[in-house]
């Protein structure tokens, strides 16, 4: 058996379906390009039969991103399968995913018309019989056709084993055993796994697809590798339905870290998973809790000053990894109130940044000033803090001169701006409507400032505590390349939007007009985001 273990990243579909997580299709190519890069196996890029979006993304992801097969799911039947195909084609290596409910509980019920059969026996026969003809039907259209039983975890054993051995004759070349519902627990899940294994030819690849109902996500994915699964099925963050499918950071820092233990290996570039969490929290507006595991802020970040101490005598003391090892070098020691101008410097010139001499004392009261306001202080916040108090950075394109917003009861949300062109010395004032103040507000901008972009994300989050909190706004604007954040706050959450949002569009602007030193920022700004392209 090979030690290799196929990282198969589902964010695009299995996460996408987390509620209330909506990417655009140029965040979708954005991330696959950058899985791709970190060394993700195979992309599941979407639901192709689903709706249009998911049909258009999957067929843009096939078409531009390289260095992965870039799969697509279909139901067990013709009109998916497809879709599926049609959406695929142009991919250098493509994989069709097709899947039906095996578990009792689901046969009774989404397969409960009696066409599918009147009793329990029929309907498993039926449904073993749907598998196998949407197997060929794929195999029709590539030699690499994953084949999933939906609810397996919940499969009786026997059915199961019945239908995986018909879908292998079929031309099924991976067999995915999802846990749908979280319920297995580790040993249970191994050996499910274990026997899938011994049941197929040794060539047929055995797969884990868990949720994190009960928290056991990543546990039982291990579990099955151990019982001889070959491929891992994941999402960056481990964001997908409910509580969610294993968090791939997680599975691909235990297998290596733990190699002494599994003896297998994986494709993955670890030190791209930050910026990939990152860049998936920003795209889908999930915010990663900074306890997470690998990518969460506090990860490596060493608080007890027994630990500081032990950490800076020697790392191995408290540490199993280096944060460097995932791309969070720059966090590794937090930055704060009490970092001093060494401190300061040194995380600077580690994330790329080199202040000159004659602009230190401006740039560390300022920094002094903030780490006063704001616990701790992060890269970006590091960017911004530059972006407004060196000589040499982003002269301002744009500049807010006045800005009133009426909300109320018996009215529709109303904003007034007027934005100085700096550069022409012109004034332009908008007013607009909007389904709430911040929306009628970003209208008015629009209007005002007309740089074409797309708003990636907005996010609010309060800094402080009271009724006189600060609340701290930050922006990410993007046109299909890089994007650029805007962060601003204040006690009136209002202007801070105003504000964040004027700067991510002077960043762009400057971007646009492209001058030297801002491309210096936002290069960095990138960076953070989306990793460097080396290695
Ligand atoms: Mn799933």
């Amino acid at each position: 058996m090979t030690n290799h273990i196929t990282i198969f990243d589902t964010t695009l579909r299995d996460g996408e379906q987390s509620p209330g997580a909506a990417m655009t299709i140029p965040d979708k190519v954005r991330i696959a390009h950058l899985l791709a890069r970190m060394g993700v196996d195979v992309i599941e890029a979407g639901f192709p039969v689903s709706s249009p979006g998911q049909y258009d993304a999957v067929r843009r992801i096939a078409l531009e991103v390289e260095g992965a097969v870039i799969c697509a799911l279909a139901r067990a039947g013709e009109k998916d399968i497809t879709a599926a195909a049609g959406a695929l084609e142009g991919a250098p290596n493509s994989r069709i995913h097709t899947f039906i409910a095996t578990s009792d509980i689901h046969l009774m019920s989404k397969f409960g018309d009696a066409r599918y059969g009147s009793t329990l026996a029929g309907k498993r026969s039926t449904i073993r019989d749907m598998a196998v003809r949407a197997v060929e039907q794929a195999r029709s259209f590539t030699d690499d056709v994953e084949f999933s039983a939906e609810d397996a975890g919940r499969t009786d054993r026997e059915y199961l084993a019945e239908i995986v051995q018909a879908v292998v004759e079929a031309g099924a070349t991976t067999i995915n055993i999802p846990d749908t519902t979280g319920y297995c627990i580790p040993d249970e899940y191994a050996d499910l796994i274990g026997r899938m294994v011994a049941l197929v030819p040794p060539q047929v690849v055995v797969s884990t697809h868990c949720h994190d109902d009960l928290g056991l996500a990543v546990a039982n994915s291990l579990s099955g590798v151990q019982a001889g699964a070959r491929q891992v099925e994941c999402t960056i963050n481990g964001i997908g339905e409910r509580a969610g499918n294993a968090a791939l950071e997680e599975i691909a820092m235990a297998l290596t870290v733990r190699n002494n233990h599994f003896g297998v290996t994986t494709g993955i570039t670890s030190t791209h998973l930050t910026a990939a969490s990152r860049l998936v929290a920003t795209s889908s507006g999930f915010v990663v809790q900074p306890n997470k595991a690998i990518v969460g802020r506090n990860a490596f970040s060493h608080e007890a000053g027994i630990h500081q101490d032990g950490v800076l005598k020697n790392r191995e003391t408290y540490e199993i990894m280096r944060a460097e090892d995932v791309g969070q070098e720059a966090e590794a020691i937090r930055l704060g109130r009490h970092s001093g101008r060494h401190g300061l410097f040194a995380r600077l010139e580690r994330i790329g940044v080199r202040v000159e001499p004659d602009q230190r004392d401006v740039v560390y009261s300022a920094f002094v000033e903030l780490a006063d306001r704001k616990k701790e202080i992060n890269d970006i916040d590091l960017f911004n803090l530059l972006h407004k108090n060196t000589t040499h950075m982003s002269t301002a394109h744009y500049a807010l001169e006045y800005v009133s917003v009426a909300v109320g009861t018996d009215r529709q949300p109303e904003a007034t701006v007027r934005i100085r062109h700096v550069k022409q010395d012109t004034l332009e004032e908008y007013t607009a409507t909007g389904d709430g103040p911040i929306d009628a507000l970003y209208r008015a901008i629009d209007h005002a400032v007309s740089e074409a972009h797309d708003l990636v994300s907005y996010n609010i989050r309060s800094i402080s505590e009271g009724a006189d909190a600060f609340g701290e706004v930050s922006v990410f604007i993007g046109y299909g390349g890089p994007m650029f954040a805007g962060k601003a706050s204040s006690t009136d959450v209002v202007l801070a939007s105003a504000d964040a949002y004027l700067n991510a569009l002077n960043n762009l602007a400057a971007y646009r007009a492209d001058e030297e030193s801002v491309r210096f920022v936002n290069d960095g700004i990138m960076q953070a985001f989306e990793g460097g392209v080396e290695s």
